[in-house]
């Protein structure tokens, strides 16, 4: 794997009069730090990486959106994620709790073309793909090297590792995910969000059965009386499954999180059939802390991208999506201040940066609205083709955060008869919505079976 190549005299803090070490810093080397340092040393800076692990490493965040492909082309790493094996991805179903309400959102019915599918991919791969592609692009990785320090400067930013060394920047990315190394150091303020704390916990499990044929890669998306479940084939033996709770719940229930999980699973008849017989591969996991936005995603010497500026529920997938894609805006809006030789980004550069991506994760957090809901599940389980609604809507599951106007237009009306539907509701618990019966077998039992 990628080492760590400082050498020891190299770290030797600078007198600033000198060119500092890199153009930009770039602290994680997820999908937001990849995808920056790859875009940005292609087009010629000197980027420095930080990742804190070792790769490969286990990650949640296993179920990509097709609009997120566009990321992977810019940066010239699509050819390497078609060639590495994952399982595709052609659409997301969504199911109550019982089975008996189903919807089946076929991506390459998408009101906007050319979105037909994404990949499920195992991020301990998908990561260290990416990662490694940026150090094909010219990055240099310093890995496994944490940030334990940021200092800003009027004309610089410096950081200090887990060793307690040092080395300078002109700018920095933190891409370093949920812990929000740059957020919590400056205190950042935080958007108050309407939405109770949840809890998710997971695994990844042998011996559920998956959908068959085209349905074989899908996620599959169980809504429940007091949560959500996924279920996202990442292998041909495994199968990522997770339950989203509330937190108030799961400590009022004074149970472990994996007998909560359980508990939730027996608790619905749809889930029970597919969980028949599925044993963990791994230890489960708990994520709780679950939707936040920082006021501002930059300062003067710095950008926030990826979940280190955000990080909203991830019944629609979009975690991955919007931390490639907010890389990629942050490394355009640096390289270009940088370019014109800026000392500093300009705070309406800065306050673009946060309003545009801000713009986009609302249009998701508008569907999660909807899902969670009672009155606006009944809509988004109810598809309707007139005015191309649910084409619409396909789209959006896919990921179209950056609408075109046909698309704007019918999301808007979407969500105009989610709001009047919980007030007057009209629209009852999608019994008119296309409801097959979903044939499942089992996949990833150790017998084979
Ligand atoms: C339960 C759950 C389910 C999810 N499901 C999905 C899904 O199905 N699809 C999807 O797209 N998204 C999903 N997500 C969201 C997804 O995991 C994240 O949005 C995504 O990983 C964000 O990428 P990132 O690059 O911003 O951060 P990360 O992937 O977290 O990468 C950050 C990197 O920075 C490193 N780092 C952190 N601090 C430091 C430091 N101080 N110094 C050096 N390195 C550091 C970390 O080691 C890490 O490798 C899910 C999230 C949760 C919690």
């Amino acid at each position: 794997m990628i080492r760590d190549p400082f050498a020891r005299s190299w770290f030797a803090l600078k007198p600033m009069s000198i060119k500092p070490d890199f153009d930009f810093l770039i602290i994680g080397g997820g999908p937001a730090g990849s995808v920056a340092a790859s875009w940005l040393a292609r087009a010629g800076w000197n980027v420095g990486v930080f990742e804190r692990e070792e790769f490969p490493r286990f990650k949640i965040g296993e179920s990509l959106l097709p609009d997120g492909n566009r990321a992977l082309k810019e940066i010239g790493v699509w050819e390497k994620v078609e060639a590495a094996g994952f399982v595709k991805k052609p659409g997301a179903e969504f199911f109550d709790e019982n089975g008996s309400r189903w919807v089946h959102n076929v991506f390459a019915d998408g009101l906007v073309p050319g979105r037909d599918y994404a990949y499920q991919v195992e991020r301990s791969r998908f990561d260290r793909l990416l990662l490694e592609h940026a150090v094909e692009c010219g990055a240099k990785v310093h890995q496994p090297c944490g940030i334990r320090r940021v200092e800003f400067t009027e004309d610089f930013v410096r950081v200090e590792t887990s060793s307690h060394e040092r080395c300078t920047g002109a700018y920095l990315l933190d891409a370093g995910g949920r812990p929000g190394m740059v957020g919590v150091q400056e205190k950042l303020d935080k958007d108050s969000l309407p939405y109770s704390p949840k809890v998710a916990v997971y695994s990844h499990f042998e011996g559920v059965s998956r959908f068959s044929g085209k349905r074989a890669g899908n996620i599959v998306i169980t809504r429940l009386p007091r949560g959500w479940s996924w279920i996202i084939p990442v292998s041909d033996k495994m199968t990522s499954v997770g339950f989203v709770g509330y937190v108030a719940d799961l400590r009022e229930t004074k149970e472990t999180p994996e007998t909560w999980f359980w508990n939730a699973v027996e608790g619905s008849l749809f889930l029970k059939e597919r969980m028949a017989g599925a044993k963990p591969g791994m230890k489960f996991h708990v994520t709780t802390d679950y939707t936040y936005q920082y006021r501002r995603f930059g300062g003067r010497r710095y950008l926030l991208a990826g979940d280190a500026a955000c990080f909203i529920d991830p019944i629609f997938s979009s975690g991955v999506y919007f931390a490639m894609e907010s890389s990629l805006q942050a490394a355009g809006v640096v390289a270009g201040h940088l370019r014109k030789g800026a000392s500093g980004l300009k705070p309406r550069a800065v306050s673009g940066y946060t309003r545009s991506l801000k713009r986009r994760v609302r249009v998701m957090r508008r569907l999660i609205e909807t899902f969670y809901s009672d009155r606006g599940f009944d809509v988004f389980m109810s598809p309707s083709e007139r005015f191309r609604l649910f084409s619409a809507v396909n789209s959006i599951v896919a990921g179209n955060t950056r609408m075109p106007f046909g698309l704007w237009i019918r999301y808007k009306l979407f969500l105009a008869i989610v709001r009047l539907n919980e007030r007057i509701s009209f629209i009852r618990a999608g019994r008119k919505s296309a409801r097959a019966e979903p044939s499942a077998e089992r996949v990833g039992h150790s017998s084979g079976g």
